[in-house]
């Protein structure tokens, strides 16, 4: 077998394989290697990849923990701070910074034999649905350069649908690991709020990040998700609940695996200016899950429209008080036009940060100072959770798991959405999980013209494991279909 055939295989067979002696420690890292010279990933190609560092790899490979991962490399997102590469958020403002600690959820993949050399491209601090955002140039989609791969972890998209790896790492704040899977037709999973920690990711807006997993397949995430997933002391809104076994249903082979499952459609999740072929996508899907055994019932989620202006009231508010400490003293880029610390803080910042990370600052500032905050924020707060007792209602209502587009659209071309609003808009669907910290996923359910359509599945809190043993039942029924 050649190097690059052995990723068609499952993360768990490749790992077991490595840990058992029966392939060499190098096995899945050569592969990926291979694989990522050939589809060229870095700045000269797709640009998925912003730092690698090879030889480190190797030197991890030839002596990783036999774990879960043993001799799987993980690409990570730039946001998601590594001991020995950079961790920039796709920003200037970092440009060169090497973190001096590591995240929980990249110390539990080393643990777990992974191996974490690289690094991936995305919007600026997370800010963004394309990656057109990143100071370091846009993401190409791996099967249309002229579109965009989705974002603000289109990186660590591209890199699991060009085939470098089965697994990598992203980060949500509404949508950014969702809406990429969906457009690169690939399996992307935003767990609970409180599931997987924090630690060490940089902060976008704290009440609403995540860190997420892509996987080619629904078993590829739920075996990564499984690893980083679970209570930590370093970051007190995690959640000491014990943690599922996410794969217990991968095997479940029988005619109906979904009887006595409850799956909701919402009615404002398929809007009559839904786009028919993506409409036909699922209608597809909601048969198949009917033919798995699920009875599927029409659900409303009355406060769904509010999301948007929600959502870009409480994230721009969050991050302007998270990305205060970028301020040409403590981290990263400093520039000193020597007129005193003001100077250097305006310099640092008026430089530092590109043009979509300036307007939620700015935005999140206005929504803040004193008279419109009343207006604006605790409103935002207010309707908030409107947003999750829809969701509360229906989950008890009998609901188990909510199926919707992931996204209005397939993968847009790039530099169509000049609008920043228009880009907003494309995260329609997907904000919603995260004002309501739900577990929320997107898996491939077909094509439209070429390009992937994904189908997003929501569950109740801390109930990952309904959600993927849907996933894969929904994922087998469809089997190749799914990518047609
Ligand atoms: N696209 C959304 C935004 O720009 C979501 C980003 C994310 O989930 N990090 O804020």
């Amino acid at each position: 077998m050649n190097n690059a055939a052995l990723l068609t295989r499952s993360t768990a067979d490749i790992a077991t394989d490595i840990a058992r002696g029966a392939l060499p420690r190098t096995a899945a890292l050569d592969a990926a290697l291979e694989v990522a010279a050939r589809v060229r990933i870095g700045a000269d190609g797709l640009n998925a990849v912003l730092w690698r560092d090879d030889a480190a790899a190797r030197d991890d490979a030839a002596s990783s923990p036999t774990g879960a991962l043993c001799g799987i490399p993980v690409p990570v997102k730039d946001n998601i701070a590594t001991l020995g590469l950079p961790t920039t958020c796709g920003s200037r403002m970092l440009d060169g910074y090497v973190s001096p600690f590591e995240a929980t959820a990249v110390a539990r993949l080393r643990a777990a034999g992974a191996i974490v050399r690289m690094k991936t491209n995305m919007d600026e601090f997370a800010m963004g649905s394309s990656t057109e955002h990143s100071a370091w140039g846009r993401t190409q989609h791996p099967l249309d350069a002229s579109r965009v791969p989705g974002g603000s972890s289109g990186g660590s998209a591209v890199v699991v649908a060009a085939g470098v790896s089965r697994l990598a790492l992203g980060s949500e704040t509404g949508g950014s690991v969702r809406q990429p899977a969906a457009f690169c037709g690939i399996v992307g999973v935003k767990p609970t709020y409180g599931r997987v920690s924090r630690h060490g990711l940089v902060a976008f807006a704290s009440s609403l990040d995540h860190i997420g997993v892509f996987g080619q397949r629904v078993d590829d995430a739920a075996l990564g998700l499984g690893v980083i997933a679970g209570a930590d002391p370093l970051d007190s809104t995690s959640v000491d609940t014990p943690v599922d076994d996410y794969r217990a249903a991968r095997e479940d082979d029988r005619v109906r695996p979904l009887d006595g499952v409850v799956v909701g459609w919402p009615r404002e999740y398929f809007p009559e200016s839904l786009d028919p072929a993506m409409r036909a996508q699922l209608a597809r899907a909601l048969d198949t899950l009917r033919a798995l055994g699920a009875e599927v019932r029409e659900v409303s989620l009355p406060h769904t429209a509010l999301a948007i202006p929600v959502y870009y009231i409480v994230a721009p508010a969050e991050a302007s008080s998270n990305l205060a400490r970028f301020d040409g003293v403590r981290y990263g880029r400093r520039i000193d036009p020597g007129q005193g610390l003001r100077g250097v803080y305006d310099a640092t910042r008026s430089h530092g940060f590109g043009p979509e990370v300036t307007r939620r600052i700015l935005l999140g500032t206005y929504v803040l100072s004193a008279g419109y905050y009343d207006a604006y924020y605790k409103r935002a707060m207010a309707v908030r959770r409107l947003i999750t007792d829809d969701f509360t209602r229906a989950f008890e209502s009998g609901v188990h798991v909510l199926f919707t587009p992931t996204t209005p659209s397939v993968a847009f071309e790039a530099g169509s959405k000049s609008d920043p609003y228009e880009m907003y808009l494309s995260d329609i669907f997907t904000v919603t999980a995260n004002l309501a910290g739900i577990p929320a996923m997107s898996q491939p359910i077909g094509r439209i013209d070429g390009l992937p359509v994904g189908g997003q599945l929501m569950a109740s809190h801390f109930d990952e494991a309904t959600m993927f043993r849907v996933a894969y039942a929904l994922e087998r029924a469809l089997g190749e279909e799914a990518h047609r």
